[in-house]
């Protein structure tokens, strides 16, 4: 009942220099749904290349991604990305980079308007429909990331590094909300997948954690957790 699944999948880079370097070696990995699923890992240990393959932006040297048992490259997929720079366009209101993705997925003008109004409401926006990314801090304008990968209902909503760019303040802020969203199912998703080098934030925020060790391309198994009880 995976929603995503990842079978031996590899990722070889070619350099300029050198030969190909092995990024991730035969990995098996299960998305499925009612979890938050971190990927953790040191920078350059291959988080990102996994967050790619896993959402069909790349595709894997050898194995294969399955969204609901199809390969994910035959596939209609649902899936939001919030990322670390938050990818806003600085030309639109807040409103406007919300309502962008509706647009591009064809809901009409009126339908648009009240679901994404609905979605900044719900990551706490309300009033600032008509102000820039510019005008906003780092926190509102992740809040702005936040309401437009939710807006169209993804089946999974994938993050990378989305805390990373701001102070630890907001940073906890924003976790503390969202872990309230997830945990009140008032989220518009099934499952949460985000990538982090963050040990506490995954600790924090996780059902499941993945560690990535720091030579690249290996999922450690060899990673002893000792679990505390209070
Ligand atoms: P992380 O997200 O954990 O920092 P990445 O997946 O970004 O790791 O990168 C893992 C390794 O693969 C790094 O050594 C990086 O330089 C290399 N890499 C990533 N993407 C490419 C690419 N498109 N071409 C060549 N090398 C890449
Ligand atoms: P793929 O071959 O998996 O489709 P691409 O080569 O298109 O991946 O690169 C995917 C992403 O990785 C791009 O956003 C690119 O900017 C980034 N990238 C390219 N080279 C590197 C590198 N050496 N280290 C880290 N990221 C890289």
């Amino acid at each position: 009942e995976a929603i995503i699944r990842a079978e031996k999948i590899e990722k070889y880079y070619s350099q300029p220099s050198e030969n190909r370097i092995q990024v991730i070696s035969a990995t098996d990995l299960n998305i499925v749904p009612g979890e938050i699923l971190a990927l953790l890992g040191p920078s350059g240990s291959g988080k990102s290349t996994m967050l790619r393959m896993l959402t069909g932006l790349s595709r894997p040297s050898a194995g294969q991604v399955y969204w609901h048992e199809k390969p994910i490259a035959q596939t209609e997929i649902n899936v939001s990305i919030v990322f670390q720079s938050f990818a806003l366009f600085p030309w639109m209101t807040v409103l406007e980079n919300v309502e962008a993705p509706l647009q591009a997925r064809g809901v009409l003008p009126e339908e648009r308007r009240q679901r994404s109004m609905r979605m900044l409401d719900t990551v706490g926006l309300d009033g600032f429909e008509a102000a820039y990314p510019k005008e906003l801090s780092g926190g509102m304008r992740q809040r702005v990331g936040f309401a437009r990968a939710l807006v169209v209902e993804p089946e999974v909503l994938f993050m990378d590094e989305p805390f990373s760019a701001l102070d630890v303040l907001t940073a906890e802020n924003l976790r503390s909300e969202l872990l309230e969203l997830w945990s009140k199912k008032t989220m518009p998703t099934k499952a949460v997948f985000i990538v982090t080098h963050n040990i506490e934030e995954a600790v924090l925020l996780a059902d499941r954690i993945i560690v990535l060790g720091r030579n690249p391309g290996h999922i450690r198994t060899d990673f002893r957790v000792q679990l505390q009880h209070p």
